[in-house]
């Protein structure tokens, strides 16, 4: 195709800034009938991206070379790509987003912030601290802080539903609205304890909330308070509203996600993070921002990436939860015809009234671990009902089999430092997956096959499935499809623990 490059440099006031705008010749239109999954992507500094929910993973800017922090993630509408932002201005694209330009070789006096996608995927706009705007593609040039003086740095961007505007918010919570983009309201001039970090637009862009580094949201117009988490030893970094509209979540650094109102829970495993979370996108918004200082980011990149807990290369652990249930025969069945290994995070009541079903994944080799006793958020207990919930389930799965688990899962992922320590003193180890093929919505077999699959880039794998909690037999029938083509791919199946 072909594509026009326009230009125009413009002095400013105190920085000499370039508006870059890329149009596009022809426009591409979004793959017809793509049905964005609920899912959501988490951008890592270190150009990590965490495909959750169902999300499909596309490739990341690991290892790529790229010497300037990555800083935000945007998502494509079609569900099925995304980018990559760096301090520096360069844009890495996966999936079926394409790269409409960057601002590599463009000086910037300041730090790029955030980037967001237009409506229709074929364009996004970026900004950098000192409120420059800079569009792309079918993205509009509809104004920009570049040429003001501002009081604090420019901290994220949400476009307005047409993509005719939008909102740029800076540290101090002070909100400026462009184009179709409506004013309703900031933090500014009021005296806040900690700097706004992302900003997030509602579905109809009647409203917004701004979140601050320490959790806080507050919200504008039509956007409704559903409520907060905050935090003293992690930074928020993103708000991103539910396909509804009518809730949202929240992205921590330390890879921390809070779901509010009716956003989908989703969770990211609680493995050492190499490098600090930068934002959050879904298929229908995306939310960076300025949590974290630069002072954040030099300390984050001087600091030796932390082992992380996952398998090696081609190794991939498909792991079953909620059984025992009428399901894990058929489970065990497949396994067993494939010659396969798998682990098991048993719910302790179940194990307690069906021990002949645990006695059956011991027998068939298999690693019989612990969930929680009654599927309880561990998250809302005290340490001491913390401890009885994992106490009751070891018992029963000791008593059962007459070996003792070594792992638990937290159930929803739900998870925190006292619910860690507490299972830690009765020897037990974290485990949580990378892979959420999201099987508890009977979304099909072959969904459930391809999901995992398209995880299958070589990474190693944590396959987060489920034996029990309700009708499995797509979960069954997704089996033989998900172990061959993983070996296909060249992974060895194991067990953990
Ligand atoms: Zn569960």
């Amino acid at each position: 195709m072909r594509v026009t490059v326009r230009v125009g440099l413009q002095r400013l006031r105190s920085v000499a800034a370039a508006v870059v705008v890329l149009t596009a010749a022809s426009t591409v239109a979004p793959a017809a009938n793509a049905a964005p999954s609920a899912g959501m992507w988490l951008g890592a500094m270190d150009g990590g991206v965490f495909a959750l929910g169902g999300a499909p993973f596309r490739g990341s800017g690991v290892g790529s070379g790229t010497t300037s922090p990555v800083i935000a993630i945007a998502g494509r509408p079609t569900g099925a790509g995304y980018w990559l932002a760096t301090l520096g201005g360069d844009v890495r694209a996966f999936g079926d987003a394409r790269l409409f330009g960057t601002l590599r070789g463009v000086r910037l006096n300041r730090p790029v912030v955030d980037i967001t996608g237009t409506p229709s995927g074929n364009g996004y706009w970026m900004v950098a601290t000192d409120g420059g705007v800079f569009a792309f593609g079918d993205a509009r040039f509809y104004g920009g802080l570049g040429n003001v003086r501002i009081n604090a740095p420019v901290a994220s961007m949400a476009p307005s539903p047409t993509g005719n505007g939008y909102w740029l918010v800076g540290a101090d919570g002070g909100v400026f609205a462009y184009g179709d983009a409506r004013f309703y309201g900031s933090l500014g001039g009021s005296t806040m304890t900690s700097p706004v970090a992302a900003l997030g637009a509602t579905r109809d862009g009647r409203g917004y909330w701004l979140v601050r580094r320490d959790g806080m949201i507050s919200a504008f117009g039509d956007a409704p308070n559903l409520g907060a988490a905050t935090t003293s030893t992690s930074v928020a970094v993103g708000v991103v509203r539910s396909s509804s509209g009518a809730g949202y979540t929240v992205a921590y650094s330390d890879g921390d996600i809070r779901v509010f109102g009716d956003a989908v829970p989703i969770s990211l495993p609680s493995v050492r993070l190499a490098a600090p979370l930068v934002g959050a996108a879904a298929a229908w918004a995306s939310s960076s921002g300025f949590g974290l200082t630069l002072l954040d980011i030099f300390r984050a990149l001087s600091t030796p990436p932390p082992r992380t807990t996952w398998p090696a290369a081609h190794q991939a652990a498909l792991t079953f939860d909620d059984g025992p249930s009428s399901y894990t025969r058929g489970v065990l069945s497949v396994l067993q015809q494939y010659g396969v290994p798998a682990t098991f995070f048993t719910v302790g009541y179940e194990v307690a009234a069906m021990p002949d079903l645990v006695r059956a994944e011991a027998a068939a080799g298999m690693s019989v671990e612990v969930h929680d006793w009654d599927h309880a958020d561990l998250t809302r207990l005290s340490p001491a009902a913390i401890d009885s919930e994992l106490q009751r389930s070891v018992d029963a799965v000791t008593s059962a089999i007459h070996a003792r688990p070594n792992c638990f899962r937290p159930p929803y992922g739900s998870t925190n430092s006292t619910v860690v320590s507490e299972a830690a003193k009765l020897g037990l180890t974290q485990i949580l997956w990378n892979v959420d093929p999201s099987d508890y919505l009977r979304p099909g077999a072959q969904t459930i096959a391809a999901r995992v699959l398209s995880a299958a880039s070589g990474r190693g794998l944590v396959i987060g499935i489920h034996d029990g909690g309700g009708d499995r037999s797509q979960t069954i029938a997704a089996l033989p499809a998900i172990i061959d083509g993983l070996r296909a791919r060249g992974y060895t199946l194991i067990k953990l623990c």
